[in-house]
């Protein structure tokens, strides 16, 4: 079953309270679990929630679709989740000491009223909530990172989950881009999150070339597959592309280059 708020409530599932989780007598929605460990072993991803004293568990190739786009279990948690995060998801009766899930996901909340939310409402939230989180995750990662490693100080919002998604109906309201600066140096950073590549790709056009959007003393950050930060000085990037050293691309939202690799390095980036 894909998650959609129509496909979870045309299913007519019972919803049960994480307390009743250990004596489920058929498959259930339950929402709410708190993600505080995880555990691979042999193909199978075990999740361990607050207050539950028996894993949830979950084949790490399992297939979970959101909004037409499929992602494996594993695939999920590692892009997605971070420790803390409430999770719901759908379960089945125990089975030799674990739940077994069909599905999970990160806990959406809603603000504001369906109503006022224009286009937006059209969007498959399972989908954009598992976007946008991913990306909510590389950027705290790459911020934890500045932190613990080289002293930056950052907002609390972006250093930790506030544990769930949060959609907000009100259009008028956008979305605020926590700044992504440092509060002591201004040490400013730009995440380039890629799920399936190791691309050093930077947005580029001519109308808007990347020397022109990027100060030299700035970083960016590429986060890969497996979710750790590489740093490159903005000066590197902009020098690779002025003697020419990218593959330029294009679709109908964005321009980008991508820089090739033997003519940048990654690096660390300087202490506060
Ligand atoms: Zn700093």
């Amino acid at each position: 079953m894909e998650y959609t708020p129509a496909a979870v409530a045309a299913a007519a599932m019972q919803q049960v309270a994480p307390a009743d989780l250990h004596r489920l007598t058929g498959p259930a929605l339950v929402r709410r679990l708190r993600l505080i460990a995880f555990h691979l072993d042999d193909g199978w991803l075990d999740l361990t929630v607050d207050g539950l004293d028996m894993p949830l568990t979950i084949r790490q190739d399992h297939r979970m679709v959101f909004g037409g786009e499929g992602i494996s279990a594993v695939d999920y948690l590692r892009r997605v989740l971070e420790r803390g995060d409430l999770i719901d998801c759908i379960a089945a009766p125990t089975e030799a000491g674990r739940v077994p899930l069909s599905l999970f996901w990160i806990h959406i909340i809603y603000v504001g009223q369906p109503r006022d939310a224009g286009d937006f409402s059209k969007k498959e939230d399972g989908l954009f909530a598992m976007r946008a989180k991913a990306g909510e995750k590389a950027e705290r990662i790459v911020a934890k990172k500045l932190h613990y490693s080289f002293g930056h100080s950052f907002p609390p919002e972006l250093l930790d989950t506030p544990g769930h998604f949060e959609i907000r109906y009100d259009s008028t309201k956008k979305r605020r881009k926590p700044d992504r600066r440092c509060l002591v140096c201004g040490l400013t950073f730009e995440i380039k999150k890629r799920n399936r590549d190791h691309r050093f790709r930077v947005s580029h056009s001519d109308g808007r070339p990347f020397a022109a959007e990027n100060k030299p003393d700035g970083w960016h950050a590429f986060v890969f597959p497996d979710m750790k930060p590489r740093f490159m000085s903005n000066r590197v990037i902009i020098d690779a592309i002025t003697r020419g050293q990218f593959d330029p691309g294009s679709d109908e939202y964005d321009s980008w280059a991508d820089v090739r690799p033997d003519a940048v390095a990654v690096s660390d980036p300087p202490h506060c």
